[in-house]
Protein backbone atom coordinates (compact mmCIF):
# COMPACT_ATOMS: atom_id res chain seq x y z
CA UNK A 1 0.00 0.00 0.00
CA UNK A 2 1.44 3.40 -0.87
CA UNK A 3 0.76 5.79 2.06
CA UNK A 4 -2.92 5.93 2.95
CA UNK A 5 -4.07 4.70 -0.45
CA UNK A 6 -5.43 1.17 -0.73
CA UNK A 7 -6.03 -0.02 -4.29
CA UNK A 8 -8.20 -2.91 -3.05
CA UNK A 9 -10.35 -0.47 -1.03
CA UNK A 10 -10.71 1.67 -4.16
CA UNK A 11 -11.93 -1.35 -6.16
CA UNK A 12 -14.28 -2.30 -3.29
CA UNK A 13 -15.61 1.26 -3.19
CA UNK A 14 -16.49 1.13 -6.90
CA UNK A 15 -18.01 -2.33 -6.33
CA UNK A 16 -20.23 -1.05 -3.48
CA UNK A 17 -21.35 1.91 -5.55
CA UNK A 18 -22.54 -0.50 -8.27
CA UNK A 19 -23.93 -3.23 -6.00
CA UNK A 20 -27.21 -1.42 -5.29
CA UNK A 21 -28.08 -1.54 -8.99
CA UNK A 22 -27.86 -5.36 -9.01
CA UNK A 23 -30.36 -7.97 -7.85
CA UNK A 24 -28.08 -9.58 -5.24
CA UNK A 25 -28.18 -9.39 -1.46
CA UNK A 26 -25.46 -8.73 1.12
CA UNK A 27 -24.12 -12.29 1.49
CA UNK A 28 -23.75 -12.95 -2.21
CA UNK A 29 -22.19 -9.54 -2.77
CA UNK A 30 -19.67 -10.13 0.04
CA UNK A 31 -18.73 -13.52 -1.46
CA UNK A 32 -18.18 -11.92 -4.87
CA UNK A 33 -16.11 -9.08 -3.40
CA UNK A 34 -13.63 -10.96 -1.18
CA UNK A 35 -10.46 -12.76 -2.31
CA UNK A 36 -10.96 -16.55 -2.09
CA UNK A 37 -7.31 -17.61 -1.63
CA UNK A 38 -4.18 -15.63 -0.89
CA UNK A 39 -0.64 -16.99 -1.14
CA UNK A 40 2.27 -14.99 0.33
CA UNK A 41 5.77 -16.22 -0.34
CA UNK A 42 9.28 -15.46 0.86
CA UNK A 43 11.83 -17.61 -0.95
CA UNK A 44 15.62 -17.50 -1.17
CA UNK A 45 17.49 -17.02 -4.44
CA UNK A 46 21.25 -16.84 -4.79
CA UNK A 47 22.16 -13.58 -6.57
CA UNK A 48 25.93 -13.44 -7.18
CA UNK A 49 27.42 -14.95 -4.03
CA UNK A 50 24.67 -13.68 -1.71
CA UNK A 51 21.27 -15.10 -0.72
CA UNK A 52 18.38 -12.73 -1.37
CA UNK A 53 14.94 -13.32 0.12
CA UNK A 54 12.33 -12.55 -2.52
CA UNK A 55 8.79 -11.47 -1.58
CA UNK A 56 6.05 -12.70 -3.89
CA UNK A 57 2.29 -13.25 -4.03
CA UNK A 58 -0.45 -15.05 -5.90
CA UNK A 59 -4.06 -14.18 -5.19
CA UNK A 60 -7.07 -16.09 -6.50
CA UNK A 61 -9.94 -13.68 -6.16
CA UNK A 62 -12.77 -15.90 -7.35
CA UNK A 63 -13.36 -19.61 -7.84
CA UNK A 64 -16.84 -19.24 -9.33
CA UNK A 65 -15.28 -20.45 -12.58
CA UNK A 66 -12.03 -22.36 -12.97
CA UNK A 67 -9.24 -22.01 -13.82
CA UNK A 68 -8.40 -18.66 -12.28
CA UNK A 69 -6.61 -16.31 -14.62
CA UNK A 70 -4.39 -13.26 -14.24
CA UNK A 71 -0.99 -11.82 -15.01
CA UNK A 72 2.25 -11.84 -13.06
CA UNK A 73 3.84 -8.49 -12.32
CA UNK A 74 7.51 -7.76 -11.58
CA UNK A 75 7.84 -4.41 -9.82
CA UNK A 76 9.42 -3.22 -6.59
CA UNK A 77 6.09 -1.58 -5.82
CA UNK A 78 4.25 -4.95 -5.72
CA UNK A 79 2.43 -5.55 -2.43
CA UNK A 80 -0.44 -7.70 -1.23
CA UNK A 81 -3.04 -4.92 -1.42
CA UNK A 82 -2.15 -4.27 -5.06
CA UNK A 83 -2.21 -7.95 -6.04
CA UNK A 84 -5.60 -8.42 -4.33
CA UNK A 85 -7.04 -5.43 -6.18
CA UNK A 86 -5.69 -6.59 -9.53
CA UNK A 87 -7.02 -10.13 -8.92
CA UNK A 88 -10.48 -8.71 -8.17
CA UNK A 89 -10.40 -6.62 -11.36
CA UNK A 90 -9.57 -9.82 -13.28
CA UNK A 91 -12.76 -11.51 -12.03
CA UNK A 92 -14.90 -8.60 -13.19
CA UNK A 93 -12.97 -8.26 -16.44
CA UNK A 94 -13.43 -11.93 -17.38
CA UNK A 95 -17.16 -11.71 -16.58
CA UNK A 96 -17.63 -8.61 -18.77
CA UNK A 97 -16.02 -10.20 -21.83
CA UNK A 98 -17.59 -13.64 -21.20
CA UNK A 99 -14.30 -15.41 -20.60
CA UNK A 100 -15.09 -18.40 -18.34
CA UNK A 101 -12.38 -17.87 -15.70
CA UNK A 102 -12.17 -16.65 -12.12
CA UNK A 103 -9.82 -13.73 -11.45
CA UNK A 104 -6.27 -14.05 -10.11
CA UNK A 105 -3.04 -12.06 -10.06
CA UNK A 106 0.56 -12.63 -9.09
CA UNK A 107 3.44 -10.38 -8.27
CA UNK A 108 7.11 -10.51 -7.38
CA UNK A 109 8.45 -7.49 -5.49
CA UNK A 110 11.57 -6.83 -7.55
CA UNK A 111 12.69 -4.20 -10.01
CA UNK A 112 13.64 -6.34 -13.02
CA UNK A 113 16.04 -3.63 -14.20
CA UNK A 114 18.27 -4.46 -11.19
CA UNK A 115 18.75 -8.11 -12.21
CA UNK A 116 20.47 -9.95 -15.04
CA UNK A 117 18.43 -12.25 -17.30
CA UNK A 118 20.08 -15.19 -15.53
CA UNK A 119 18.92 -13.94 -12.10
CA UNK A 120 15.41 -13.24 -13.41
CA UNK A 121 15.22 -16.77 -14.76
CA UNK A 122 16.21 -18.20 -11.35
CA UNK A 123 13.62 -16.02 -9.57
CA UNK A 124 10.86 -16.91 -12.06
CA UNK A 125 11.58 -20.63 -11.93
CA UNK A 126 11.69 -20.66 -8.11
CA UNK A 127 8.40 -18.70 -7.95
CA UNK A 128 6.81 -21.21 -10.35
CA UNK A 129 7.95 -24.19 -8.31
CA UNK A 130 6.42 -22.56 -5.21
CA UNK A 131 3.14 -22.15 -7.13
CA UNK A 132 3.28 -25.82 -8.17
CA UNK A 133 3.90 -26.91 -4.54
CA UNK A 134 0.84 -24.97 -3.36
CA UNK A 135 -1.30 -25.91 -6.41
CA UNK A 136 -1.57 -22.27 -7.44
CA UNK A 137 -0.80 -23.07 -11.08
CA UNK A 138 -2.19 -25.59 -13.58
CA UNK A 139 -4.32 -25.65 -16.76
CA UNK A 140 -7.49 -26.32 -14.73
CA UNK A 141 -6.54 -24.42 -11.57
CA UNK A 142 -4.74 -21.16 -12.15
CA UNK A 143 -3.21 -19.87 -15.38
CA UNK A 144 -0.81 -16.87 -15.20
CA UNK A 145 0.02 -14.46 -18.05
CA UNK A 146 2.29 -11.43 -18.61
CA UNK A 147 1.74 -8.13 -16.86
CA UNK A 148 3.85 -5.10 -15.96
CA UNK A 149 7.54 -6.06 -16.12
CA UNK A 150 7.02 -9.54 -17.64
CA UNK A 151 6.59 -10.89 -21.16
CA UNK A 152 6.96 -13.95 -23.38
CA UNK A 153 10.39 -14.83 -22.00
CA UNK A 154 9.14 -15.16 -18.41
CA UNK A 155 6.09 -17.14 -19.59
CA UNK A 156 8.29 -19.72 -21.33
CA UNK A 157 10.37 -20.13 -18.12
CA UNK A 158 7.12 -20.70 -16.22
CA UNK A 159 5.93 -23.33 -18.71
CA UNK A 160 9.27 -25.13 -18.73
CA UNK A 161 9.38 -25.29 -14.91
CA UNK A 162 5.76 -26.44 -14.67
CA UNK A 163 6.26 -29.12 -17.37
CA UNK A 164 9.44 -30.39 -15.66
CA UNK A 165 7.58 -30.78 -12.36
CA UNK A 166 4.54 -32.43 -14.02
CA UNK A 167 6.06 -34.96 -16.42
CA UNK A 168 3.69 -36.44 -18.96
CA UNK A 169 0.94 -33.85 -18.42
CA UNK A 170 -0.43 -33.61 -21.94
CA UNK A 171 -2.04 -30.21 -21.37
CA UNK A 172 0.97 -28.62 -19.63
CA UNK A 173 1.22 -25.84 -22.25
CA UNK A 174 -2.15 -24.51 -21.01
CA UNK A 175 -0.67 -23.74 -17.54
CA UNK A 176 0.33 -20.22 -18.68
CA UNK A 177 -0.56 -17.87 -21.56
CA UNK A 178 1.33 -15.11 -23.34
CA UNK A 179 3.97 -17.63 -24.41
CA UNK A 180 6.13 -17.31 -27.52
CA UNK A 181 4.49 -18.87 -30.60
CA UNK A 182 7.12 -21.63 -30.63
CA UNK A 183 6.09 -22.64 -27.09
CA UNK A 184 2.34 -22.85 -27.79
CA UNK A 185 1.54 -19.14 -27.85
CA UNK A 186 -1.18 -17.79 -30.12
CA UNK A 187 -0.62 -15.30 -32.92
CA UNK A 188 -1.96 -11.88 -31.94
CA UNK A 189 -1.49 -12.23 -28.15
CA UNK A 190 1.43 -9.79 -27.98
CA UNK A 191 -0.59 -6.85 -29.29
CA UNK A 192 -3.97 -8.05 -27.93
CA UNK A 193 -4.37 -5.68 -24.97
CA UNK A 194 -3.41 -2.61 -27.01
CA UNK A 195 -5.67 -3.71 -29.86
CA UNK A 196 -8.54 -4.27 -27.41
CA UNK A 197 -7.96 -0.76 -26.01
CA UNK A 198 -8.17 0.59 -29.56
CA UNK A 199 -11.33 -1.41 -30.46
CA UNK A 200 -13.04 -0.31 -27.22
CA UNK A 201 -12.31 3.40 -27.62
CA UNK A 202 -13.08 3.28 -31.36
CA UNK A 203 -16.51 1.80 -30.60
CA UNK A 204 -17.28 4.56 -28.09
CA UNK A 205 -16.08 7.16 -30.62
CA UNK A 206 -18.66 5.80 -33.10
CA UNK A 207 -21.54 6.62 -30.70
CA UNK A 208 -23.15 9.81 -31.92
CA UNK A 209 -24.85 10.74 -28.65
CA UNK A 210 -21.70 10.18 -26.59
CA UNK A 211 -19.47 12.20 -28.91
CA UNK A 212 -22.02 15.02 -29.10
CA UNK A 213 -22.09 15.29 -25.30
CA UNK A 214 -18.28 15.49 -25.22
CA UNK A 215 -18.19 18.06 -28.01
CA UNK A 216 -16.13 15.74 -30.23
CA UNK A 217 -16.55 14.61 -33.82
CA UNK A 218 -17.41 10.98 -34.56
CA UNK A 219 -14.56 8.51 -35.20
CA UNK A 220 -10.93 8.27 -34.10
CA UNK A 221 -9.41 9.85 -37.20
CA UNK A 222 -7.72 13.16 -36.40
CA UNK A 223 -8.19 12.77 -32.63
CA UNK A 224 -5.25 13.98 -30.50
CA UNK A 225 -4.03 11.15 -28.30
CA UNK A 226 -1.56 11.14 -25.38
CA UNK A 227 -0.20 7.81 -24.10
CA UNK A 228 1.62 7.21 -20.81
CA UNK A 229 3.89 4.12 -20.82
CA UNK A 230 5.52 2.75 -23.97
CA UNK A 231 5.53 -0.89 -22.88
CA UNK A 232 3.47 -3.71 -24.30
CA UNK A 233 0.06 -2.11 -23.79
CA UNK A 234 1.02 1.53 -24.36
CA UNK A 235 3.10 0.93 -27.46
CA UNK A 236 0.46 -1.18 -29.22
CA UNK A 237 -2.40 1.15 -28.22
CA UNK A 238 -0.46 4.12 -29.65
CA UNK A 239 0.42 2.19 -32.79
CA UNK A 240 -3.21 1.17 -33.57
CA UNK A 241 -4.44 4.74 -33.04
CA UNK A 242 -1.67 6.05 -35.31
CA UNK A 243 -2.60 3.51 -38.00
CA UNK A 244 -6.26 4.59 -37.79
CA UNK A 245 -5.31 8.21 -38.51
CA UNK A 246 -5.23 9.65 -34.98
CA UNK A 247 -2.41 12.04 -33.98
CA UNK A 248 -0.19 10.77 -31.18
CA UNK A 249 0.65 14.18 -29.74
CA UNK A 250 2.25 13.08 -26.46
CA UNK A 251 4.19 10.04 -25.23
CA UNK A 252 5.41 9.58 -21.67
CA UNK A 253 7.93 7.20 -20.12
CA UNK A 254 9.29 7.20 -16.58
CA UNK A 255 12.36 9.30 -17.53
CA UNK A 256 10.32 12.09 -19.19
CA UNK A 257 7.75 12.84 -21.88
CA UNK A 258 7.63 14.43 -25.34
CA UNK A 259 5.03 16.47 -27.18
CA UNK A 260 4.41 17.40 -30.81
CA UNK A 261 1.09 18.97 -31.83
CA UNK A 262 1.52 17.58 -35.36
CA UNK A 263 1.86 14.01 -34.14
CA UNK A 264 4.78 11.73 -33.22
CA UNK A 265 5.95 8.74 -35.25
CA UNK A 266 5.55 5.97 -32.63
CA UNK A 267 8.10 3.53 -34.07
CA UNK A 268 10.65 6.31 -34.58
CA UNK A 269 10.23 7.32 -30.92
CA UNK A 270 10.75 3.71 -29.78
CA UNK A 271 13.89 3.46 -31.93
CA UNK A 272 15.19 6.80 -30.61
CA UNK A 273 14.64 5.60 -27.01
CA UNK A 274 16.47 2.36 -27.75
CA UNK A 275 19.40 4.16 -29.30
CA UNK A 276 19.76 7.01 -26.78
CA UNK A 277 18.38 5.36 -23.63
CA UNK A 278 15.73 8.08 -23.22
CA UNK A 279 12.51 9.28 -24.79
CA UNK A 280 13.71 12.89 -24.37
CA UNK A 281 15.32 14.95 -27.16
CA UNK A 282 13.32 13.30 -29.95
CA UNK A 283 13.78 15.43 -33.10
CA UNK A 284 10.97 17.96 -33.58
CA UNK A 285 9.36 17.28 -30.19
CA UNK A 286 9.20 19.39 -27.02
CA UNK A 287 10.69 17.81 -23.87
CA UNK A 288 8.61 17.50 -20.70
CA UNK A 289 11.12 16.60 -18.00
CA UNK A 290 8.50 15.94 -15.32
CA UNK A 291 6.86 12.96 -17.02
CA UNK A 292 3.58 13.09 -15.09
CA UNK A 293 2.87 16.55 -16.56
CA UNK A 294 2.15 14.76 -19.86
CA UNK A 295 -1.13 13.64 -18.29
CA UNK A 296 -2.19 17.28 -18.25
CA UNK A 297 -1.52 17.96 -21.96
CA UNK A 298 -4.36 19.35 -24.06
CA UNK A 299 -5.73 16.36 -26.03
CA UNK A 300 -8.94 14.49 -26.93
CA UNK A 301 -7.98 11.05 -25.63
CA UNK A 302 -5.62 10.27 -22.75
CA UNK A 303 -4.41 6.69 -22.39
CA UNK A 304 -2.59 5.91 -19.14
CA UNK A 305 -0.85 2.58 -19.86
CA UNK A 306 1.78 2.31 -17.12
CA UNK A 307 0.72 1.85 -13.51
CA UNK A 308 -2.10 2.52 -11.05
CA UNK A 309 -2.92 5.67 -9.11
CA UNK A 310 -1.30 8.09 -11.57
CA UNK A 311 -4.36 10.38 -11.72
CA UNK A 312 -5.75 11.33 -8.35
CA UNK A 313 -7.68 14.10 -6.61
CA UNK A 314 -4.65 16.38 -6.81
CA UNK A 315 -3.87 16.34 -10.57
CA UNK A 316 -7.30 15.35 -11.98
CA UNK A 317 -8.59 18.97 -12.06
CA UNK A 318 -5.68 19.85 -14.40
CA UNK A 319 -6.33 16.98 -16.87
CA UNK A 320 -7.67 18.42 -20.14
CA UNK A 321 -8.60 15.24 -22.07
CA UNK A 322 -12.26 14.64 -22.95
CA UNK A 323 -11.92 10.84 -22.93
CA UNK A 324 -9.66 8.83 -20.62
CA UNK A 325 -9.09 5.23 -21.72
CA UNK A 326 -7.77 3.20 -18.80
CA UNK A 327 -5.33 0.87 -20.56
CA UNK A 328 -3.42 0.28 -17.29
CA UNK A 329 -5.15 -1.27 -14.31
CA UNK A 330 -6.36 1.29 -11.77
CA UNK A 331 -4.70 4.45 -13.13
CA UNK A 332 -7.45 6.62 -11.59
CA UNK A 333 -8.31 6.86 -7.89
CA UNK A 334 -11.98 7.20 -6.78
CA UNK A 335 -11.27 10.90 -6.07
CA UNK A 336 -10.18 11.36 -9.70
CA UNK A 337 -13.39 9.62 -10.83
CA UNK A 338 -15.44 12.18 -8.85
CA UNK A 339 -13.57 15.07 -10.50
CA UNK A 340 -14.17 13.67 -14.00
CA UNK A 341 -17.87 13.02 -13.42
CA UNK A 342 -18.17 16.62 -12.31
CA UNK A 343 -16.20 17.86 -15.36
CA UNK A 344 -18.13 15.67 -17.83
CA UNK A 345 -15.04 13.71 -18.89
CA UNK A 346 -15.75 10.18 -20.12
CA UNK A 347 -13.68 7.55 -18.31
CA UNK A 348 -13.60 4.20 -20.12
CA UNK A 349 -12.75 1.79 -17.31
CA UNK A 350 -9.82 -0.63 -17.10
CA UNK A 351 -11.79 -3.72 -16.25
CA UNK A 352 -13.40 -3.68 -19.65
CA UNK A 353 -11.03 -1.63 -21.80
CA UNK A 354 -7.88 -3.68 -21.19
CA UNK A 355 -9.67 -7.05 -21.38
CA UNK A 356 -8.10 -7.77 -24.80
CA UNK A 357 -5.17 -9.54 -23.15
CA UNK A 358 -7.29 -11.97 -21.19
CA UNK A 359 -9.64 -12.52 -24.13
CA UNK A 360 -6.79 -13.62 -26.39
CA UNK A 361 -5.23 -15.54 -23.49
CA UNK A 362 -8.49 -17.49 -23.41
CA UNK A 363 -8.05 -18.25 -27.12
CA UNK A 364 -4.47 -19.36 -26.40
CA UNK A 365 -5.61 -21.64 -23.55
CA UNK A 366 -8.26 -23.21 -25.83
CA UNK A 367 -5.63 -23.73 -28.54
CA UNK A 368 -3.33 -25.46 -26.03
CA UNK A 369 -6.11 -27.76 -24.81
CA UNK A 370 -7.19 -28.64 -28.34
CA UNK A 371 -3.59 -29.09 -29.52
CA UNK A 372 -4.37 -27.55 -32.89
CA UNK A 373 -3.61 -24.17 -34.45
CA UNK A 374 -6.60 -21.97 -35.32
CA UNK A 375 -7.36 -22.14 -39.04
CA UNK A 376 -5.50 -25.40 -39.61
CA UNK A 377 -8.66 -27.32 -40.44
CA UNK A 378 -10.62 -24.76 -42.39
CA UNK A 379 -8.24 -22.25 -44.02
CA UNK A 380 -7.63 -24.25 -47.21
CA UNK A 381 -11.28 -25.36 -47.39
CA UNK A 382 -12.47 -21.74 -47.24
CA UNK A 383 -9.91 -20.71 -49.88
CA UNK A 384 -11.14 -23.47 -52.22
CA UNK A 385 -14.75 -22.38 -51.69
CA UNK A 386 -13.80 -18.74 -52.31
CA UNK A 387 -12.01 -19.73 -55.53
CA UNK A 388 -15.13 -21.57 -56.79
CA UNK A 389 -17.35 -18.60 -55.94
CA UNK A 390 -15.01 -16.15 -57.64
CA UNK A 391 -14.83 -18.37 -60.73
CA UNK A 392 -18.65 -18.34 -60.96
CA UNK A 393 -18.75 -14.59 -60.45
CA UNK A 394 -16.17 -13.99 -63.18
CA UNK A 395 -18.00 -16.30 -65.56
CA UNK A 396 -21.33 -14.54 -64.95
CA UNK A 397 -19.93 -11.00 -65.22
CA UNK A 398 -17.32 -11.69 -67.87
CA UNK A 399 -14.84 -9.69 -65.81
CA UNK A 400 -11.61 -10.82 -64.10
CA UNK A 401 -10.58 -9.73 -60.58
CA UNK A 402 -6.83 -9.04 -60.28
CA UNK A 403 -4.06 -8.20 -57.80
CA UNK A 404 -4.65 -7.48 -54.11
CA UNK A 405 -8.40 -7.51 -54.61
CA UNK A 406 -8.18 -11.10 -55.89
CA UNK A 407 -5.89 -12.12 -53.00
CA UNK A 408 -8.31 -10.61 -50.49
CA UNK A 409 -11.31 -12.42 -51.97
CA UNK A 410 -9.55 -15.78 -52.01
CA UNK A 411 -7.92 -15.49 -48.58
CA UNK A 412 -9.02 -18.03 -45.96
CA UNK A 413 -8.61 -16.98 -42.32
CA UNK A 414 -5.36 -17.86 -40.57
CA UNK A 415 -4.77 -17.86 -36.82
CA UNK A 416 -4.09 -14.14 -36.52
CA UNK A 417 -7.22 -13.22 -38.54
CA UNK A 418 -9.41 -15.41 -36.34
CA UNK A 419 -7.90 -14.19 -33.07
CA UNK A 420 -8.24 -10.53 -34.06
CA UNK A 421 -11.81 -10.88 -35.30
CA UNK A 422 -12.72 -12.79 -32.12
CA UNK A 423 -11.25 -9.94 -30.09
CA UNK A 424 -13.02 -7.26 -32.14
CA UNK A 425 -16.37 -9.02 -31.70
CA UNK A 426 -15.75 -9.37 -27.95
CA UNK A 427 -14.84 -5.71 -27.41
CA UNK A 428 -17.74 -4.39 -29.51
CA UNK A 429 -20.28 -6.57 -27.68
CA UNK A 430 -18.88 -5.61 -24.27
CA UNK A 431 -19.02 -1.89 -25.14
CA UNK A 432 -22.67 -2.12 -26.11
CA UNK A 433 -23.62 -4.25 -23.12
CA UNK A 434 -22.09 -1.70 -20.73
CA UNK A 435 -23.57 1.31 -22.55
CA UNK A 436 -27.02 -0.34 -22.62
CA UNK A 437 -26.80 -0.94 -18.86
CA UNK A 438 -25.77 2.69 -18.30
CA UNK A 439 -28.52 4.06 -20.53
CA UNK A 440 -31.16 1.85 -18.89
CA UNK A 441 -30.52 3.34 -15.47
CA UNK A 442 -30.21 7.13 -15.23
CA UNK A 443 -28.99 6.85 -11.62
CA UNK A 444 -25.79 5.11 -12.73
CA UNK A 445 -23.25 7.91 -12.70
CA UNK A 446 -20.46 6.62 -14.94
CA UNK A 447 -19.20 3.89 -17.22
CA UNK A 448 -17.15 2.31 -14.41
CA UNK A 449 -20.27 1.78 -12.29
CA UNK A 450 -22.12 0.37 -15.32
CA UNK A 451 -19.22 -2.05 -15.97
CA UNK A 452 -19.31 -3.22 -12.35
CA UNK A 453 -23.09 -3.75 -12.57
CA UNK A 454 -22.66 -5.93 -15.67
CA UNK A 455 -19.83 -7.88 -13.99
CA UNK A 456 -21.56 -8.36 -10.61
CA UNK A 457 -24.74 -9.58 -12.31
CA UNK A 458 -22.79 -12.21 -14.25
CA UNK A 459 -20.62 -13.42 -11.34
CA UNK A 460 -23.59 -13.37 -8.96
CA UNK A 461 -25.73 -15.39 -11.37
CA UNK A 462 -22.94 -17.91 -11.74
CA UNK A 463 -22.65 -18.27 -7.94
CA UNK A 464 -26.43 -18.62 -7.55
CA UNK A 465 -26.60 -21.24 -10.28
CA UNK A 466 -23.74 -23.17 -8.68
CA UNK A 467 -25.84 -23.25 -5.53
CA UNK A 468 -22.73 -23.18 -3.38
CA UNK A 469 -24.23 -21.31 -0.44
CA UNK A 470 -25.14 -24.02 2.08
P1 LIG B 1 5.20 -3.13 -19.53
O1 LIG B 1 6.15 -3.44 -18.45
O2 LIG B 1 5.35 -3.78 -20.85
O3 LIG B 1 5.15 -1.55 -19.80
C1 LIG B 1 4.97 -0.55 -18.83
C2 LIG B 1 5.71 0.70 -19.31
O4 LIG B 1 5.39 1.80 -18.44
C3 LIG B 1 7.23 0.52 -19.28
O5 LIG B 1 7.77 0.88 -20.54
C4 LIG B 1 7.66 1.46 -18.16
O6 LIG B 1 8.96 1.98 -18.35
C5 LIG B 1 6.59 2.53 -18.24
N1 LIG B 1 6.48 3.35 -17.03
C6 LIG B 1 6.71 3.00 -15.75
N2 LIG B 1 6.50 4.03 -14.91
C7 LIG B 1 6.13 5.06 -15.69
C8 LIG B 1 5.79 6.42 -15.41
N3 LIG B 1 5.78 6.89 -14.18
N4 LIG B 1 5.47 7.21 -16.47
C9 LIG B 1 5.47 6.75 -17.72
N5 LIG B 1 5.79 5.46 -18.04
C10 LIG B 1 6.11 4.64 -17.04
O7 LIG B 1 3.76 -3.42 -18.89
P2 LIG B 1 2.39 -3.67 -19.65
O8 LIG B 1 2.21 -5.13 -19.79
O9 LIG B 1 2.30 -2.77 -20.83
O10 LIG B 1 1.35 -3.20 -18.53
C11 LIG B 1 1.00 -1.84 -18.35
C12 LIG B 1 -0.32 -1.74 -17.62
O11 LIG B 1 -1.32 -2.44 -18.36
C13 LIG B 1 -0.33 -2.37 -16.23
O12 LIG B 1 -1.22 -1.63 -15.41
C14 LIG B 1 -0.92 -3.74 -16.46
O13 LIG B 1 -1.53 -4.28 -15.31
C15 LIG B 1 -1.95 -3.41 -17.53
N6 LIG B 1 -2.36 -4.56 -18.34
C16 LIG B 1 -1.45 -5.29 -19.06
C17 LIG B 1 -1.90 -6.36 -19.84
C18 LIG B 1 -0.97 -7.14 -20.73
O14 LIG B 1 -1.46 -7.95 -21.53
N7 LIG B 1 0.33 -6.94 -20.68
C19 LIG B 1 -3.26 -6.71 -19.85
C20 LIG B 1 -4.15 -5.94 -19.11
C21 LIG B 1 -3.69 -4.87 -18.36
Amino acid sequence: MSGEYSFFDAVSKSFDRAARFTKFDGGTLEQIKQCNSVLRLNFPVKIGDKIQVIKAYRVQHSHHKLPCKGGIRFSDMVNLDEVMALAALMTYKCAIVNVPFGGAKGGIAINPRNYTAYDLEKITRRYTSELVKKRFIGPGEDVPAPDYGTGEREMSWILDTYAALNPGEVDAAACVTGKPITQGGVRGRREATGLGVFYGIREVCKMENVMKKLGLSIGVEGKRVVVQGLGNVGYHSAKFFEEAGALITGLAEYEGAIFNANGLDVDAVVLHRKQTGSILNFPGATNITNSSEALELDCDILIPAALENVINGENAPRVKAKIIGEAANGPLTPEADDVFIEKGVLVIPDMYLNAGGVTVSYFEWLKNLSHVRYGRLDKRFTENQNAKLLEQLEELTGKKVHGTQRELMLHGPDEEDLVKSGLEETMINATHEIMDCWNANPEIRDMRTASFVVAINKVGTSYSELGIFP
